[in-house]
């Protein structure tokens, strides 16, 4: 028997005890939270609460479950992922939901991740009303991603590749001999197809727009591929050979199937149309699939519309009150029992998005195009529907991406989360959000070494007691902690959009005033990204590049970082003021590398001062060693066991791989003759391992170091080592490192500066600390536009532009723009009412 069994359990009072939790930061800390209940962690950024939250707790927690399912991993899972703490506790199983973006495949969309496809399939699998004669189809048969299920002719992915004349010939006025069809490849394989097309009887000296339509067609689409024997024409020497005939078309759909190289795969891209598939009208799915529907409308009509609209259509299946036909007949089976209980359980799993502000995504939206804040919130509502109690959920900034006017309805689903036995454990930085919570951990007081106590845990009311606390006047709304309004700045000419035409916005005509900080606010997917993030940053660099001046320099286009994936462009009819600007920078929260190689130092440049100082040390320069013997990133100077990255990959059999400290450098990353460089009596692995707050103090006399080291402490990140890898880095501390990058740059100009929800994981206090910065931008001629939710920052801006009224299709208008104070009077405006609330 397992000794563990018969050993007496602890005394079980309810509580979650944490002892001695030294993770990152973490000072040997002991805390108690009540399960059960909804549990806020605050502190400003840095401070600890994810190492608490997630680092101790959540991990802990994960490790316990994995051991329970492999008890032969223990020794193993021991080495990588084990917390540093004494002991906890009362521990539940706890499940994560973290903002991540989606997962990169792109055949992942809002249905299946929420599995309400599964739902939708069963309806019309079951319920659906088919054609007279056609036999019912099993559910699979709904699922563009299944074999039975993808139309045949674009396996389910809905678009098609398809050549065209004009696709493939890119120059009619030339004949075939000297070029007439590019899709063609070049070189030999190309004249030999010129060669059998000549054997064939086709005129190769004609212009190609002079050659009849019947050949002309010919040539660029047929499937057949004669092959005749080819007499050589210019080359004597060559002997006759049989030549096969590939026409464009299948030159080309042969390329982008099978072709392994990805050069050819991309030039072959150049000359195809691409769109919808035409047999299954872009919808992926079969035939025989779109013949079935549901309340007149097919399985893919339902996907592809707002989910606010889908509830509409399936709400008077679901409210029948007379469904009397057990089963269905041979055609329909709308108004049956299954038909009623299959369309009231979508119902309320789709009004539960709804009420988190998602009405306006549809099932068929691709994750990858999604924010992690609409992601994370896709994820806790599906959770809500798991079936799940007992458990911790441990969640990240659930409000980010939300409107004010939406934080209550996920205050009602964490309620509910909690109601159904379960405890949830919220990282959170939205003092509405805080305030609703049972129970509060307030960590800190500040960041990095000068934070990881926790200095409160108790009921919300309590913190009030807490002097220390930098989150207590932001909980209180000590009146003395609103952000200092500017004085209201002059505007310096004006960017005008017309006809602006993307996602839902159609044709909207809209002015950003130049030289001030606007503030763009509306409720989730009424357009402010798109607005944003899309067609401003288009328009600006589209006017930048046809103006010829030099390529705009935008941090995040060193790195590897991926748009997500777009299907439309934008659409703008007339910009004017483009003049004014000249240079576009979007500071985003894209990560700022996918290695561990780029790190805060590397991305800044305020390595290579550092590579530099090491360099000119009297030792260095008697040995001959140059700055790049410092670099972790060529050979030389680095140790060679693992290539400068200071760790070598772990492979666990069924886990994903883990990282384990280099057996040689011991994770310095440098070999040892580097190590014995000093300059003032550090290693450079010892500069890479210090904060920016100590290594400002001990580079101040590196000027370029310095410069750079002072503008990281401005921006709130004085927590941060030097050598932390760009993996490690939340979304917003990248963000925050891309603006310190600009700012030391501190060049006066015209630049437009556009952020996406900058203040997302962010405590109130470090969102004063880049108000602070974007103002200094604006005051040295600069241009800010930022999306925003959080009003303090609306109210402090100099112009706001709301839109709305609501998401998706009900939204992509401009609803109010001006000064603050008049945008706060605005009587439809749902951003209003939250305005004059800190205007007041
Ligand atoms: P918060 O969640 O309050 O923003 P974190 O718990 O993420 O703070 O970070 C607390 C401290 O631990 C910071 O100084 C941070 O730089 C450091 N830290 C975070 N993650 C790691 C890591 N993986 N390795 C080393 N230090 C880390
Ligand atoms: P907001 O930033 O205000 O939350 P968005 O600009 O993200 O709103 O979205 C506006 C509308 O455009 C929504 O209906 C959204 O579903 C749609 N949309 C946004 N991004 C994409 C995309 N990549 N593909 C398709 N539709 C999109
Ligand atoms: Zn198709
Ligand atoms: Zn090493």
């Amino acid at each position: 028997q397992d000794p563990a069994l018969t050993l007496p359990k602890p005394p079980d009072d309810g509580f979650v005890r944490v002892r001695g939790a030294r993770e990152n930061n973490l000072r040997d800390v002991d805390v108690d939270v009540p399960r059960g209940s909804i549990v806020a962690f605050t502190g400003v950024s840095g401070s600890g609460k994810s190492s608490l939250a997630f680092g101790t707790i959540f991990a802990e927690a994960q490790r316990r479950f994995l051991e329970s399912v492999a008890p032969y991993a223990r020794r193993l899972i021991a080495q990588g992922n084990t917390p540093h703490v004494d002991s906890i506790t009362g521990l539940p199983p706890a499940v994560a939901l973290q903002q991540r973006r989606g997962a990169p495949s792109s055949r992942s969309t809002v249905g299946t991740l929420t599995t309400l496809s599964n739902s939708m399939r069963m309806l019309f699998s079951r319920a659906g009303t088919y054609p007279a004669g056609a036999a019912r189809l099993e559910s699979d048969s709904f699922s563009s991603n299944t074999a039975i299920g993808a139309c045949p002719r674009c396996h389910g992915l809905g678009i098609a590749h398809t050549v065209t004349e004009s696709s493939a010939v890119h120059d009619p006025s030339l004949s075939i001999r000297d070029g007439a069809i590019t899709a063609w490849p070049g070189a030999w394989q190309g004249k030999n197809l010129r060669d059998v097309v000549s054997e064939l009887g086709h005129d190769i000296d004609t212009p190609w727009r002079d050659l009849p339509k019947a050949s002309r067609d010919w040539l660029i689409s047929t499937d057949e591929q004669p092959v005749v024997e080819v007499t050589p024409q210019r080359d004597r020497v060559a002997k006759p050979y049989k030549g096969r005939f590939w026409s464009a078309k299948s030159y080309i759909l042969h390329t982008l199937a099978d072709s392994k190289s990805e050069m050819a795969r991309n030039r072959a891209l150049r000359f195809v149309d691409t769109g919808p598939c035409d047999l299954c009208g872009g919808s992926g799915h079969t035939q025989a699939a779109l013949a079935v529907t549901f309340a007149g409308h097919t399985i893919a009509d339902l996907n592809g519309m707002p989910l606010a609209d889908l509830t509409e259509i399936l709400r008077p299946t679901a409210e029948l009150a007379t469904a009397t036909a057990a089963i269905s007949s041979a055609s329909s089976g709308e108004v049956t029992e299954v038909a009623v209980t299959i369309a009231a359980d979508l119902l309320a799993r789709i009004d539960v998005l709804s009420g988190l502000g998602l009405g306006y995504l549809s099932l068929a939206r691709k994750t990858p195009t999604l924010s992690p804040g609409e992601m994370q919130r896709l994820r806790i509502a599906t959770q809500l529907r798991s079936g799940l109690f007992g458990v911790v959920y441990v969640l990240d900034e659930p409000s980010a991406g939300l409107h004010p006017a939406d934080a209550e309805p996920l205050l009602v689903v964490l309620e509910q989360l909690k109601a159904s036995g379960n405890t949830v454990f919220v990282v959170e930085h939205n003092m509405d959000v805080v305030r609703s919570a049972d129970w509060l951990v307030d960590v800190g007081p500040r960041a990095g070494s000068g934070g990881g106590d926790v200095l409160y845990s108790g009921p919300v009311g309590g913190l009030a007691e807490v002097e220390a606390s930098i989150t207590r006047p932001f909980l209180e709304r000590d009146p003395d902690i609103r952000p200092q309004r500017p004085v209201p700045r002059p505007v310096a000419g004006c960017l005008e959009l017309t006809g602006v035409t993307r996602h839902n916005l159609r044709d909207l005509d809209v002015e950003i005033p130049l030289g001030v900080l606007t503030v763009v606010t509306g409720v989730s997917g009424s357009g402010k990204s798109t607005l944003v993030s899309r067609v401003l940053a288009d328009a600006v660099r589209e006017g930048l590049r046809d103006r010829g001046s030099q390529a705009p320099v935008e941090p995040e286009l060193d790195t590897d970082g991926v748009e997500p994936t777009e299907t439309e462009a934008t659409i703008v009819s007339n910009v004017t003021g483009l003049e004014k600007v000249d240079r576009l920078v979007r500071v985003d929260q894209r990560p700022i590398g996918r290695t561990p190689r780029s790190n805060l130092a590397t991305y800044t440049g305020l390595f290579d001062a550092v590579r530099s100082t090491f360099a000119a040390t009297p030792d260095a320069v008697s040995r001959g060693y140059d700055a790049g013997r410092f670099s972790f990133n060529v050979a030389g100077g680095r140790c060679d066991t693992c290539l400068g990255e200071g760790f070598v990959t772990v492979e666990l059999l069924f886990l994903p791989g883990s990282y384990a400290a280099c057996p040689t450098c011991d994770g310095a990353r440098y070999n040892a003759e580097t190590l014995e460089i000093l300059y003032r009596g550090k290693t450079i692995a010892d500069v890479l391992a210090m904060t920016v707050e100590v290594a400002t103090a001990f580079l101040a006399d590196v000027p370029a170091a310095a410069r750079s080291l002072a503008t990281l402490g401005d921006v709130g990140l004085g927590y941060l080592r030097l050598g932390q890898p760009a993996t490690e880095l939340s979304g917003g501390e990248a963000q925050r490192i891309k603006l310190a990058t600009e700012l030391q740059r501190a060049r006066r100009g015209h630049t437009l500066y556009l952020l996406d929800e900058p203040t997302t994981g962010l405590h109130p206090a470090d969102v004063r600390l880049l108000m602070t910065q974007l103002n200094r931008l604006v005051d040295s001629g600069n241009t800010v536009v930022l999306v925003e939710h959080d009003m303090d920052v609306a109210a402090a801006a100099d112009w706001i532009i709301d839109m709305g009224p609501s998401g998706g299709d009900a939204g992509g208008r401009i609803l109010a723009a001006g000064i603050p104070a008049t945008v706060a009077e605005h009587p439809e405006s749902r951003t209003a009412p939250y305005l004059a609330a800190r205007l007041a």
